[in-house]
């Protein structure tokens, strides 16, 4: 008998481009999502077929670990209930977006890319299917272009689901403002500068005060919900100016909470570990920043993982940023990126 399992098996979906699956984790090496329905674009669902093939994946998986979930790091030792309900969403179906990050892989172009899932989610409650008490999460693409975004919102808020909406901030939502008021309400946005020019290098749109000034108001409405990401992207923020801006910045709209990661592509170039050491002290100062202003600080997935690889010796340096500048200064060639000092 195997005592592992997730909630998401039981009582999770997620909206792809394309298709449904039970959650949106991708994991080792291309495992994680199981698919409920593939070639999908917003069509009635028939909900007794879902239930009946979570009912088999979880009668497998109390055998044997099932392919797509072995190793997945939210695997736990999970009750499966034997309820046939829907009570976690992921909503990742919406490929539009209004900014241009640099990072991004998001986007694709051709094809359906923003079906509307409100009477799919309305046809779930109506018909008994919808278990009040868990999370819904929206992202994209930027969810708030999601047709019906807010009316998804407001259903789901009133329903008893809480929500957790990953937005780049450039569209304002009140209906979002509002579940932040009931404390229904998550907001992460990553703005990963501290100035006009280099956010307009980063996401290659002129919208940096629009965007302040949302995250503002967002934070106006629930500080303790609202997190403000920096992806380290080697090149364009990868530097103790901007990370003085940045918390700058911050602190001024009343941010309490940031999260730190770093750019995909630069990491897996290093097989996500012996970064350039500059990286690692970046880090550093950027926690030592956040706690010198009372700041909460998440470390990130991608972070995360580089750093619990890392095998290059831990160093206080960054505690004395004179003694950072001349580690910079050190270096031979100034013309080129950061990301080449190792
Ligand atoms: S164990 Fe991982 S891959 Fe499997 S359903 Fe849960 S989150 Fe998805
Ligand atoms: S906001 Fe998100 S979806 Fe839009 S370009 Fe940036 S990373 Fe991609």
């Amino acid at each position: 008998m195997n005592e592992k399992g997730c909630i998401f098996l039981e009582k999770g979906i997620d909206f792809e481009l394309d298709k449904v699956c039970d959650c949106c984790i991708s994991h080792n090496d291309g495992r994680g999502m199981p698919v409920l329905l593939e070639n999908y674009n917003g069509e009635p669902i028939d909900w007794e077929n879902i239930f009946n093939i979570k009912a088999q994946r979880i009668s497998a998986q109390k055998e044997k670990t099932i392919y797509d979930c072995e190793n997945c790091y939210r695997l736990t030792n999970y009750q499966f209930t034997g309820v046939r309900k829907i009570s976690d969403f992921h909503f990742s179906h919406c490929r539009l977006c209004n900014v241009k990050c640099i990072y991004c892989s998001d986007i694709q172009g051709g094809g359906p890319i923003n079906y509307d899932v409100y009477p799919v989610i309305s046809d779930l409650i109506e018909k008994g299917y919808y278990q009040a008490g868990g999370e819904a999460t929206l992202q994209g693409g930027e969810p708030t272009l999601m047709k019906n975004f807010d009316a998804l919102v407001d259903l789901l808020t009133k329903n008893g689901t809480n929500i957790r909406v990953h937005t780049n901030a450039l569209k304002y939502s009140e209906t979002v403002e509002n579940a932040l008021k009931k404390n229904m309400g998550l907001v992460v946005t990553s703005l990963d500068c501290g100035c006009s020019s280099t956010f307009f290098k980063i996401k290659q749109v002129d919208a940096f005060d629009i965007v302040c000034s949302n995250i503002g108001k967002y934070v106006s409405a629930s500080s303790k919900n609202v997190i403000v990401k920096y992806i380290l992207i080697p090149g364009y923020n990868d530097n103790i100016k901007e990370i003085d801006l940045f918390f700058k910045l911050i602190n001024n709209l009343g941010v309490k909470n940031t999260a730190l990661d770093i750019d995909v592509v630069y990491a897996r170039k290093y097989n996500n570990k012996d970064v350039s050491p500059h990286i690692f002290l970046l880090v550093d100062y950027f926690n030592l920043k956040a706690s010198k202003l009372n700041i909460d600080v998440q470390i990130y997935s991608f972070l995360l993982y580089v750093l619990r690889n890392r095998t290059i010796k831990k160093s206080n340096l960054i505690y004395f940023k004179f003694l950072y500048n001349i580690y910079l200064n050190k270096q031979k060639d100034k013309s080129k990126n950061l990301e080449y000092f190792r």
